[in-house]
């Protein structure tokens, strides 16, 4: 994900992926160049974080012109950070795009085999994982904090694509702009739950800075858990952008001290 502009930027596209996939819908969006103001300044997409609705609204149909989708096709969830995943048809479309109560709930992943749907989950800072495989048709997207992330909901979504009838050898993964281990400083009680759910590689996502505190990559983390559910390293790409360096392009949970917006990963096939 190239930025020209900090400053300007409103979404981040995969290069690679929509250059090979002209049908494909991959992007993560930046703050900038919406209607919030004050901590939400400027392009805030969550519903859920105290905003006026209205701005958000406004926001999301800024959005849905800049990917050429229809704002009514998006499908937006309940984030708790669970390993819950959904399929989304149709028949979902539309859901939680005006109001946070009729996201699709309690869920941290969504995917689709349908074109003109257009998946969405919120992030400031939790890891968002995109998922794409055009011969089986399947896109999919999930939610990944540190919850998530030992929780394996990278493997979990694995798992529903393999069901869905997808080759993994041919399914994508990218990890997209989220906290860096230069500022994602974190106890024993997170680090203990990175070692059960990693394993013999765990020693790769995480360095010792005091007695009580580590600095993680939770995006590494991800990486191993979907290379361990038979994701190809060379179908995974990783953003090397940092959600709490990067002032000028995002909306951070931590750097913010909780009071802020959020960016939306958004992924779906063109009619
Ligand atoms: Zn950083």
């Amino acid at each position: 994900m190239k930025v020209t502009d900090k400053k300007s930027a409103r979404f981040l596209t995969i290069e690679d992926w929509t250059k090979e996939i002209p049908s494909l819908v991959a992007i993560f969006s930046a703050k900038n160049g919406g209607v919030s103001s004050g901590a939400f300044s400027s392009l805030n997409l969550g519903l859920h974080v105290k905003d006026l609705p209205e701005d958000v609204i406004s926001n999301r149909r800024i959005l849905a012109e800049e990917l050429d989708a229809p704002a009514a096709n998006f499908i937006w969830a309940d984030q708790i950070h669970g390993a819950d995943i959904r399929k989304v048809t149709h028949n979902e479309c539309g859901a939680g795009t005006l109001l946070f109560e009729n996201a699709i709930p309690e869920t941290d992943g969504l995917w689709t085999v349908e074109r003109n749907v257009f998946l969405a989950l919120c992030f400031a800072d939790c890891v968002p994982l995109f998922f794409a495989e055009p011969d089986s048709g399947f896109a999919g997207a999930a939610h990944a904090g540190w919850k998530g992330t030992v929780l394996n909901i990278a493997g979990a979504m694995v798992h529903e694509a393999e069901m869905a009838g997808t080759d993994l050898s041919k399914l994508k993964c990218y990890i997209g702009p989220s906290i860096g281990s230069c500022c994602y400083e974190v106890d024993d009680f997170v680090i203990n739950k990175v070692k059960n759910c990693l394993g013999e590689n765990e020693h790769k996502s995480f360095i010792k800075k005091t007695d009580l505190t580590y600095s993680l990559d939770l995006k590494e983390v991800n990486k191993q858990l979907l290379i361990n559910a038979g994701i190809l390293e060379s179908n995974i790409s990783i953003s090397s952008l940092c959600t709490s360096c990067e002032d000028d392009l995002f909306f951070s949970h931590r750097r913010d001290q909780g009071k802020t917006g959020r960016m939306a990963a958004v992924i779906g096939w063109r009619n």
